[in-house]
């Protein structure tokens, strides 16, 4: 592995090293196996030779899950820290359920890249374009891994143009396949021109890598079979041709995906997408807020929290807020101050998600994440830092797109039912609205597997069987404006109003003529479906 100079010097190296990304893809196309590659080649797992079994792979990565309930708590592997080579990869779980949610979209601001697998087979599938979306929002750098090559794949110009057209994003292939399914030898490593070979009956060793002097370097011909070779020297010439170079400014700026090939479950192809992460990959990168942005290498210490994992031990209800180091080298035991409350928080037993070494370690760098355990206090969006006011921006809270009412089983347990409520609208896994005339509660998801998720863990973690039932309303917006003009359109409005958990006023409604005859009643007034959360 080369190191590539930083294009920010003024980094410290603790910093630089660091390569904070999540990985983007349809359900199936292998997220979880290249995962498990990941944590196998990086130091996550302590391997005792270069090879190691499938079963075994398994078994260590549940061993990572044991860990966490011996520490008790399960972070279901939202976040997975590693070395690889002199680099510290922390890797983000983006959920894996189908469903978009918010929450995968407040993951994606708590990285500076997104790895997308695809499936050769299959290309870009829908949740792929849907995430992907996302990450072109903010100009996350992407970088890809196509997946399955072992297995018959699309043509492979196909799939990159696919990738330009729907993405629209230059791609730029950083390897070339050899050979298609059953025939598929390995790739030419284009960036390092390397001969990466796969084995085939091996599925967890390091492929053999043949330096190549040249395409007529006859190393090519000693081993890609003769009836491969003259179709790959053609399309690697055709690539060349048709396809950008690599520029690492543009894969920077979010313009420019390179694409490896390779197979996931053969180990293949995965140490160079790991290089390429660490080559090629952003550092830590300055973080958006208010009233100043945040650069890592400043010397203060500040952090957000990007989600909240409430409940992982039913019986003491302690939640684990995961928050993104911004900037500064944190030390455990530091006081810092939450900015919404102006409170001192002493951080005195964080988490990290180390797989290497399994010990809570002492210390956060700027785009490491780290667990605190706390009772409520933290919520999706808060900023930490060393006193000064500073405000993470840009995480926001979506207005739900599906509305339900909800109901105890038991009627008695309506006080229990809000408490539950309440705390999965600040974990931010639902919106919660309270209709200010009549009782009970409105659920508002994005998703609508959540509902069903939603009443699992009620029932689960609170003892409480509850009925999810169609609601009279189906949009939510919320309402602001000065309070002459909001106390007379709530007046004129009671049925539709409602608050969130934070208090905040929401109109709910039917019909989507309602909320355009309300912004044209009440032209002072505003109604937005997305909320910054704070
Ligand atoms: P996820 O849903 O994206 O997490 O996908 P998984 O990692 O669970 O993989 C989905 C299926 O594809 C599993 O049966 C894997 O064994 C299989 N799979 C993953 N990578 C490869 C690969 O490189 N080649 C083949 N043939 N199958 C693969």
């Amino acid at each position: 592995m080369s190191d590539t100079a930083s294009n920010r010097p003024e980094l410290p190296s603790e910093i630089a090293r660091r390569r904070t990304f999540a990985i983007i893809s349809h359900p199936d196309a292998g997220k979880t196996t290249l995962t498990e590659k990941f944590l196998l080649y990086g130091g996550a797992i302590q391997m005792a030779g270069q090879v190691r079994a499938k079963g075994e792979a398994r078994r260590t990565r549940s061993d990572f899950m044991q860990m966490e309930k011996d520490r008790g708590i399960s972070v279901s592997a939202s976040a997975m820290s590693f070395d690889y080579g002199t680099f510290r990869f922390n890797l983000v779980d983006t959920p894996g359920h189908s469903d978009f949610s918010e929450d995968t979209y407040r993951t994606l601001t708590a990285v500076d890249a997104a790895v997308m697998v695809i499936d050769g087979a299959k290309g870009v599938e829908s949740q792929t374009q849907k995430l992907f979306e996302v990450c072109r929002l903010r100009d996350l750098p992407i970088l890809t891994f196509c997946n399955k090559m072992d297995r018959e794949s699309r043509d492979i110009f196909d799939i990159i143009d696919e990738i330009q057209e729907n993405l629209a994003i230059d791609v730029t292939p950083a390897s070339w396949p050899i050979g298609v399914g059953r025939d598929f030898v390995g790739t030419y490593d284009i960036l390092r021109d390397r001969l990466e070979l796969m084995d085939r009956a091996d599925r967890n060793k390091v492929a053999e890598s043949i330096e190549i002097n040249g395409l007529d370097d006859p190393k090519l011909a000693e081993h890609v079979p003769a009836h491969l070779l003259e179709t790959f020297l053609e399309e690697l010439e055709m690539a060349r041709e048709l396809l950008p170079a690599l520029d690492r400014q543009a894969l920077l700026d979010g313009t420019m995906t390179p694409i490896w090939f390779g197979s996931a479950i053969n180990s293949f192809g995965v140490k160079e997408l790991m290089d390429g992460i660490a080559n090629f990959g952003p550092e830590p990168q300055i973080q958006v807020a208010q009233p100043r942005n945040i650069a890592p290498e400043e010397k203060k210490v500040t952090g957000f929290v990007f989600k909240v994992q409430a409940n992982m031990d039913p019986k003491h209800r302690d939640r684990v807020a995961f928050v993104r180091m911004a900037s500064g080298h944190f030390k455990r035991g530091m006081k810092l101050t939450h900015v919404r409350t102006k409170k001192l928080m002493t951080i005195s037993n964080p988490v990290l998600f180390l797989a290497s070494d399994r010990e809570l370690a002492e210390e956060a760098w700027a785009g490491d994440i780290i667990g605190i355990p706390n009772h409520g206090q933290l919520r999706i969006g808060d900023t930490l830092t060393e006193g000064e006011a500073l405000r993470v921006s840009g995480i926001p809270s979506f207005a739900p797109e599906l509305l339900q009412s909800v109901r105890a089983g038991d009627p008695l347990k309506s006080k229990h039912l809000e408490k539950a409520l309440m705390q999965f609208a600040e974990e931010g896994a639902a919106k919660v609205f309270k209709p200010s005339i009549g009782s009970g509660f409105i659920v508002g998801v994005v998703g609508p597997l959540q509902f069903e998720v939603l009443a699992s863990r009620i029932e689960i973690e609170y003892g409480l069987p509850v009925r999810f039932e169609q609601s009279q309303f189906t949009s939510a917006r919320w309402v602001a404006g000065d309070k002459q003009a909001l106390d007379k359109f709530i007046n004129a409005n009671s049925q539709h109003i409602a608050h969130d958990h934070d208090g905040d006023i929401v109109y709910l409604t039917r019909m989507k003529w309602d909320i355009d005859r309300v912004e044209r009643d009440y032209p002072d007034l505003k109604l937005t479906a997305t909320k910054e959360m704070m």
